[in-house]
Order: structure tokens, then C-alpha cells, then sequence
């Protein structure tokens, strides 16, 4: 049976706090970083670490009005031609900038819709980054797909080139929310792409669920969530809708008085876990995804070992994660970069032979110290402080000061502290960003909107 949050709990529910794909988080990344220092980096690297690659398609068929994306309306495919065209001179330049030809363990398209490449693009791609890097015979390859994008051309084509997983976005099933959503993909859509991917033995299989969205209702995300049961998924994500029109200008096309307030928030949550558990036989994974118990994501979890990353929580573990594309944003040992955020001068600096990082931030050893404990804390809904500061060589009470001021959290049930070991009980897991937030140097609650509510 679903919970309800006591008044309390709900009071947090509507805190804006980050959700912690990162730390620091995105709004701390300064101009202080570009191509300079990146180079410096990336001819730092391990050259026996294998990498893992991100690259991002910023083109979609047509714009969701709940989206958070960085993305555009592909007007024609020529546009998408020459972003590729670009997208390759990038994945030169950022190869060569590296010692070796590098070992690569994990690839992952994200978008905007990679399916929206014509199978001959997603293959060039392919081409360049195994003749630029040893992509490794057994590397996770994963595409986000499109469902009403989806052909068998190119589906054919991912397996061709060795996609090994792909994150259909379905969202929501009902077609009064579709329609509000501007996102019209019946489940016989869906259907079709899961039969040809896995026709094509492409086996891992992810869907992507949204609560929260304009007219949604509890009865909708039930009906959904069983019906996302029925293809038997190896992963689902439930993600909050984010209302930022502030940020997300097509945003304001939803209708404020339509969207789910708080506690139905919350409990269209509840419901999506508690069919994606009793009826799908998935088991919980950190506060948004949902995961087969064979699935790495899951055996990570009980072996307390899961991460967090740019695409949520992950089984990816190398320590260098690189972007290509506009927006995409790499993870380096030391630091985080992004490459700047439109085209013109994304592709001004690849044609200059510059990389087109513009933004990032040099990581101190104690953003390095906060963002293991907050790791921990997303992940696991606990962490023992005082270990994970001895760990990384600081004295175990360097943060009983960020532990102290808990108190409130403790004294609203958010929080349970024994000693150094910071636990989020289960009633209060929704708000694990909250106590999480705790631990952040640079976070305070801002009078300007910045981040998604906790729930
Ligand atoms: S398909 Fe995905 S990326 Fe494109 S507009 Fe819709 S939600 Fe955004």
C-alpha cells in the first residue's frame, strides 16, 4: 500500500534543492575553465583507466512541453547532418588531445533523440569513436529512444553498431495527459519499438516514467506503470516533472492550475513504486529508478557501491566521463566541464581547433569529501560520515559541524543520526535531497528558483 507523508514531511516536499547528479552542482561550473585547462586534463588522463563517453543530440521531431532538455526542433535533416559533421571533427579533437588511444568501457547518446539520426549517421558516429578509442568488445553502449522514431532501418542499425541498451521515453500512458503534454505515443507505439529492439537482440530494456505532469492522477500512473510492467522493462526511471518555466520558455504552454500539487505528487510517486515492485518485480533503486534484482544497478546497490552520474544513478564506473556534443558536460578526476551551450559557438571553436568547453569548476578535496558523502546518502539513504572522511584522508570529525546542523531535519523526521552515521528512515526517502543538501557547501535556499522541488 501506498504512504502518505505526514504534514511535516510534505513541508519539505517543496523545497527546491539539486538533485545531486553531481557536486558541486551545474550552477557552480564558472567561465574559468576552457580549452586550456581541459587540454591540461585530458593529457593527464590514466591511459590504462577506461573512459566513458557521452554524446549528446540536441535535435528532437518535435518539443514536449514538459521537457528539460537541451534540445531543438530539427527542421530538416540537414541540420542533423552537419551537427554530425561537427560532432565528428570534436571527437578528433578531444582524441588527439589525449596521450593514447584510450580505453572506453561505457558509451551513451543522450539527447534531445538520438533516434532522430538517420541509421547511416548513428553508424558514422560509431565508426569514428572505434577507430579514435578501444571501445571495449564487451562496452555498455546506450541509446535514448524515441518510441514514434523508432524503425527498423535503424534499429538494425544501433544493433549493427553494438547498442547493448535503450531508454525508451514513454512518460505517461494516459491520452488526456499525452495530449497536455504535447506527446502523443499510444501504448501500441511503444509495443511495436520493444518488439523490434528486442527482435533486433538488443536485450537491456529501460523506460522512462514521469509523475506530476498537467491532468495526471494517481489512477494514471498506476495504469501506466502496469502497463510498462507488462513488457517486462530491466529498468524503469520515475522521474518529478520540473515546472521551470522561467528556464524552460515552452513551459509556459502548461497550465499551472493543472499540475498536481504536492501531496499528489507524492503519492503518484508512491504508486508508480508500488506497482513497479508488486506487479512489475522490480526492486527500488535510490529515489528514482527501479531495477530487475540481477541488474547491476540492483547488485550495486546491496553491495553499496552504486553512483551517481549526469543520466542518474548508474553501474558505470569509470572515473572519466567525457562529453561531446553542445551542453554535454564530461567528469574528470579533478574537475567538471561543459561544452558551451549552442551551436554557433560550439562549432566556432571545433573549427578553430579549439575544445569547446567553456564552463566547469577544479574540484577541492573538500568538494571531493562532500560529494562522496552525498553520493552516499542518494545512493545507499545513508552514510557514515566519519568513515567516508578517514577514506579520503581527512580527520573524522571534518563535517560534525554539517552534522549538528541536521537537528531539524532529525527532530522532523527526515533524518536519524548515530554517531557519524547520517540515515534517512524509509517515510522520509523521498526527501533524501534534502538531507543530502545538508552536506552542501555552496547550497542555500535561494529567493530565485533554481533547482526542481525535492518531490
Ligand atoms: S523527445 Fe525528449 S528531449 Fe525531445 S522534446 Fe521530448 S522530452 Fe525533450
Amino acid at each position: 500500500m501506498t504512504s502518505s507523508p505526514t504534514p511535516v514531511l510534505l513541508r519539505y516536499a517543496g523545497l527546491e534543492v539539486p538533485r545531486y547528479t553531481s557536486y558541486p552542482t551545474a550552477p557552480r561550473f564558472t567561465e574559468s575553465i576552457g580549452d586550456a585547462r581541459y587540454r591540461g586534463w585530458l593529457a593527464a588522463l590514466d591511459t590504462t583507466a577506461p573512459l566513458s563517453l557521452y554524446l549528446h543530440i540536441p535535435w528532437c521531431r518535435e518539443l514536449c512541453w514538459y521537457c528539460g532538455c537541451h534540445t531543438s526542433v530539427a527542421r530538416d535533416m540537414a541540420r542533423v547532418e552537419s551537427y554530425v559533421d561537427d560532432l565528428l571533427a570534436e571527437i578528433d579533437l578531444v582524441a588527439g588531445a589525449m596521450p593514447a588511444r584510450m580505453p572506453v568501457a561505457h558509451v551513451h547518446f543522450g539527447g534531445g533523440t538520438p533516434t532522430l539520426l538517420s541509421p547511416d549517421l548513428f553508424l558514422c558516429i560509431m565508426e569514428r569513436l572505434n577507430a579514435r578509442f578501444d571501445v571495449a568488445a564487451d562496452a555498455e553502449i546506450a541509446v535514448e529512444g524515441d518510441p514514434r522514431t523508432l524503425t527498423q532501418p535503424l534499429v538494425d542499425a544501433l544493433a549493427a553498431g553494438g547498442v547493448t541498451r535503450v531508454s525508451l521515453g514513454v512518460q505517461e500512458l494516459s491520452a488526456r495527459v499525452q495530449v497536455a503534454i504535447n506527446r502523443v505515443q499510444p501504448l501500441e507505439t511503444v509495443e511495436a519499438a520493444v518488439a523490434m529492439l528486442r527482435g533486433a537482440g538488443i536485450g537491456a530494456l529501460n523506460i522512462d516514467l514521469m509523475y506530476g505532469l498537467p491532468h495526471q492522477s494517481v489512477t494514471d500512473v498506476r495504469a501506466t506503470a502496469l502497463a510498462v510492467s507488462s513488457l517486462a522493462p530491466d529498468r524503469v526511471s520515475v522521474f518529478g516533472y520540473a515546472h521551470v518555466p522561467w528556464f524552460k520558455k515552452h513551459q509556459r504552454v502548461i497550465d499551472d492550475a493543472a499540475l498536481p500539487q504536492l501531496a499528489e505528487r507524492w503519492a503518484q510517486a508512491e504508486a508508480a513504486a508500488e506497482v513497479l515492485t508488486e506487479r512489475g518485480g522490480l526492486v527500488e533503486i535510490g529515489i528514482d529508478h527501479f531495477a530487475r534484482a540481477h541488474d547491476p544497478l540492483a547488485r550495486l546497490q546491496r553491495e553499496g557501491r552504486l553512483k551517481r552520474n549526469f543520466q542518474g544513478y548508474t553501474a558505470d564506473t569509470a572515473s572519466t566521463l567525457i562529453g561531446f556534443g553542445v551542453s554535454s558536460i564530461g567528469a574528470l578526476p579533478s574537475a567538471f566541464v561543459q561544452n558551451a551551450r549552442e551551436i554557433r559557438p560550439w562549432r566556432e571553436a571545433i573549427g578553430e581547433r579549439r575544445l569547446p568547453v567553456v564552463r566547469g569548476v577544479e574540484l577541492t578535496a573538500d568538494d571531493r569529501l562532500r560529494a562522496a558523502v552525498i553520493e552516499r546518502i542518494m545512493c545507499d539513504f545513508a552514510a557514515d560520515v566519519g568513515a567516508v572522511c578517514a577514506a579520503q584522508g581527512f580527520a573524522p570529525e571534518t563535517l560534525d559541524p554539517e552534522i549538528g546542523k541536521l537537528a531539524p531535519l532529525v527532530q522532523d523526521g527526515l533524518a536519524v543520526v548515530e554517531g557519524r552515521t547520517v540515515r534517512v528512515p524509509q517515510d522520509a526517502r523521498r526527501l533524501a535531497r534534502v538531507v543530502a543538501a545538508g552536506f552542501d557547501a555552496y547550497w542555500q535556499p535561494s529567493p530565485a528558483p533554481r533547482h526542481s522541488v525535492a518531490v
